[in-house]
C-alpha cells in the first residue's frame, strides 16, 4: 500500500512538470524537466506495478474478482488504471516506433493521464485505508484540489490569457535552404520579452484551447521589441504548412522558455555549433550580439549537407562585418562551397578550428541528437569545461 501511495503522488506531480510553470523550468530549461518527467513517469509507473504485484503474490484474496462486473468499484478502478498508465508509458517510450503522429499521441497522452489519476483516486477513496483519519483525509482533498486546479489553470486558464495576447502574421520569408521565417507582428499588446536562444509555442490556425502547437527557437534579435521571427524548416505536417500561411492570419504564442541563452553565461568568447535548423536560436544571438555592438569574438561552426541547404546563408556572411566572427561551414559534399570543411563535426574538426585557450569559451550547440552528442562530448574531451557546453534539444519526445 505504502508502494501505491508514493505512485498516485509522483504520478500526480507530474502534472506539476508538465505545466510549465516559468520559475520551476528556468533553472534548467524545459527541455530538462521533460526529460526529468519522462523517468519519474516510467519510476511512478514501476512503483505502480509494484503494488499490484506484491498484492498479487502475496494477499491474492484483497484483489477481489477479475471480472468487473462482479468486482468492487474501487477494485476495479484500480486495475483499469494501471492499464491507463501502462498505455500511457508503452505509447511514449515507443511513439515513433508504434507510428502513433505526435498530436494524436498528445490528446492521448493528456486523456489518458487525468483518466489514469482520476481512478486511482476513486481507487483510493474506496479502498480508504490510510485516508479516513482526519488527517489523512485532509491530505488526500488537498492533493485533489490542487490538481483539479493544476488542470484547470493549464486547459482553461493559459489558454485564455494566450487569446487575449493574439499575433498576427506579418510575412512569411523564404529563406535559403528550403526554410521559410514567420514574422509575427503582436496585436493589442507589447509582445513578449526573451533572452536570445530561448523558443516559444506556436499556435496557427487553431484556437489556443485545441493544444496543437509546436515549439520553436525566437530568430530574432532580443534588443526588437514587439516583431518576432522564426524560422522554421518543413519536415512533417505542421511545418509543411508554413509556405501556405497568409499575412493577417491569427497566431498564439506561450513563452519564452528555455536556459539556452549567451545571457545566461559570462564569457570573453563564444564558440557556436548548429546543425541545420538549429541555426535559429543562434541566429537569434547573433543578431542580439551584432544589434548590442558587442564585440566579443564568435566562431560559429555550422554544419548541413550541401551549400544550398545553409539557412540564412547570406545574412550569416553580412553579420560578418558587425562582429567579431568566424564562420566554419561544415559540408557533407564540400565541393560546392569553396573554403568549407569536409564531413561532419568531429572531435578531429573541433580541435582544428577552436582556439588555443579553450577553458574559458562558452558553446552552444544546436542540432540534430546524433550531432549534439559528439559535439558534446568533443568539447569536452578538448578542454572546454562541461557546465560551459550548453544544448538545446529540438527532439523533445
Ligand atoms: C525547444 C525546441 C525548439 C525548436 N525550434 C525549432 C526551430 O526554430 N525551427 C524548426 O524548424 N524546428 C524547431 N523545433 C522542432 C519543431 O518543433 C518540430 O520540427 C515540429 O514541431 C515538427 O512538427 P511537424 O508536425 O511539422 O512534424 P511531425 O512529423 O508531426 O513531427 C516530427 C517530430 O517533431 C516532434 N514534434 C512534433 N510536434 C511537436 C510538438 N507539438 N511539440 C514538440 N515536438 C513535436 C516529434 O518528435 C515528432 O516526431 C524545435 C523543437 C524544440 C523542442
Amino acid at each position: 500500500m505504502a508502494i501505491g501511495f508514493a505512485a498516485a503522488v509522483t504520478l500526480g506531480l507530474q502534472f506539476v512538470l508538465t505545466a510549465r510553470f516559468r520559475r520551476l523550468s528556468a533553472p534548467f530549461g524545459i527541455d530538462i524537466v521533460y526529460y526529468f518527467h519522462r523517468y519519474m513517469a516510467v519510476f511512478a509507473f514501476l512503483l505502480l506495478l509494484g503494488h499490484w504485484l506484491l498484492l498479487r503474490l502475496v494477499y491474492p484474496e484483497s484483489l477481489g474478482a477479475a471480472d468487473p462486473r462482479e468486482a468492487p468499484l474501487h477494485l476495479s478502478a484500480g486495475r483499469a488504471a494501471l492499464l491507463c498508465f501502462a498505455l500511457l508509458v508503452l505509447s511514449s517510450i515507443w511513439r515513433k516506433q508504434l507510428r502513433i503522429a505526435y498530436e494524436p499521441w498528445r490528446v492521448m497522452h493528456v486523456l489518458l493521464s487525468v483518466a489514469g489519476l482520476t481512478l486511482a483516486v476513486v481507487h483510493l477513496q474506496g479502498v480508504g485505508n490510510y485516508s479516513h483519519l482526519p488527517g489523512q483525509a485532509l491530505f488526500w482533498q488537498i492533493f485533489l484540489v490542487l490538481w483539479i486546479m493544476l488542470i484547470i489553470y493549464v486547459r482553461v486558464i493559459k489558454p485564455a490569457r494566450m487569446l487575449r495576447r493574439p499575433y498576427r502574421v506579418d510575412r512569411v520569408r523564404r529563406e535559403t535552404g528550403s526554410a521559410c521565417t514567420l514574422v509575427l507582428q503582436p496585436q493589442g499588446h507589447d509582445g513578449l520579452r526573451f533572452a536570445p536562444g530561448q523558443f516559444a509555442w506556436l499556435t496557427l490556425r487553431a484556437s489556443p484551447f485545441a493544444f496543437r502547437e509546436h515549439p520553436f527557437s525566437i530568430a530574432s534579435s532580443a534588443t526588437t521589441s514587439g516583431q518576432l521571427e522564426f524560422t522554421i524548416k518543413a519536415l512533417g505536417d505542421f511545418t509543411a504548412t508554413l509556405p501556405n500561411i497568409r499575412a493577417g492570419e491569427l497566431a498564439y504564442l506561450d513563452g519564452p522558455y528555455g536556459a539556452f541563452s549567451i545571457d545566461r553565461v559570462e564569457a570573453d568568447a563564444f564558440v557556436l555549433i548548429a546543425g541545420g535548423v538549429g541555426i535559429a536560436p543562434i541566429a537569434s544571438m547573433l543578431r542580439t550580439i551584432a544589434e548590442r555592438g558587442d564585440r566579443r569574438a564568435v566562431l560559429l561552426v555550422y554544419a548541413n549537407r550541401h551549400r544550398d541547404g545553409i539557412i540564412l546563408r547570406e545574412e550569416l556572411e553580412s553579420l560578418r562585418a558587425r562582429l567579431d566572427l568566424r564562420i566554419v561551414h561544415v559540408l557533407q559534399e564540400p565541393q560546392s562551397l569553396p573554403g568549407a570543411e569536409a564531413g561532419l563535426i568531429s572531435r578531429e574538426l573541433l580541435a582544428r578550428v577552436l582556439p588555443q585557450q579553450r577553458k574559458a569559451l562558452q558553446c552552444f550547440v544546436c542540432g540534430p541528437t546524433p550531432m549534439l552528442r559528439v559535439a558534446e562530448q568533443a568539447l569536452h574531451a578538448l578542454g572546454v569545461p562541461m557546465r560551459q557546453v550548453h544544448s538545446e534539444i529540438f527532439d523533445l519526445v
